[in-house]
């Protein structure tokens, strides 16, 4: 059975928890080097980048982290875990680091405050069928590298469109929150990235 670990430092982890069990996965949650070590696929929850980012130091994953992403370990990053995995950040606080795996610049909080969290229709593109979006103070993605997979996009007259749901390599990247709207395609999407 496939291993899926979902970040437990901060954040949405038990709705992530539970999309992975929906889809047949056993879960791991992930605090500690081993756990990490243990995982074939991991999933980095929505909450607050800045503090994941300082939390990942503190309990000594992120270079570890680094180096499996780079081995190929399959990710999925929704909302603050999107900025985690960007390789550049637009109003990131002084210091904020991420995890430097995809080869975007994210905006952070760009959809506006808490208070304009927002229910979205979108495109999912790699098949064209419609998905039901839930953004909470979501980042979008500014630009990125020709070989960036755009999966979403979203966006308004005013502000533009804007790619929201992203993948490269095995890194999955989405601005809104699959795991609160009853939605396991982008699970899915995880689940089908891990070698057999
Ligand atoms: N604004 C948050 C951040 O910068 C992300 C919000 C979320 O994950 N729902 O980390």
């Amino acid at each position: 059975m496939t291993k899926v670990g979902v970040l437990a430092l901060q954040g949405d982890v038990r709705e992530h928890a539970a999309a992975a069990v929906a889809l047949g996965a056993n879960v791991t949650l992930v605090r500690r080097p081993q756990e990490l070590e243990s995982v074939d696929a991991l999933i980095l929850p929505g909450g607050e980048s800045t503090t994941i980012d300082k939390l990942l130091r503190a309990f000594g994953l992120r270079d570890l982290l680094m180096e499996r992403i780079d081995a190929g370990l399959p990710v999925l990053g929704s909302c603050a875990g999107m900025i985690l995995l960007a390789r550049d950040l637009v109003d990131g606080i002084a210091g904020q680091q991420t995890l430097e795996a995809i080869p975007m610049t994210v905006r952070r909080n760009a959809f506006g405050r808490q208070v304009d969290s927002s229910e979205v229709a979108l495109t999912w593109l790699p098949d064209g069928s419609p998905m039901h979006a839930t953004f909470i103070r979501a980042p979008w993605v500014e630009a990125y590298d020709p070989e960036v997979e755009v999966l979403a996009t979203a966006g308004d007259p005013e502000s533009g469109v804007h790619a929201v749901a992203v993948q490269y390599g095995r890194c999955v990247a989405t601005a809104f929150h699959p795991e609160i709207s009853d939605e396991l395609r982008v699970h899915q999407r995880l689940l089908e990235l891990v070698p057999a």
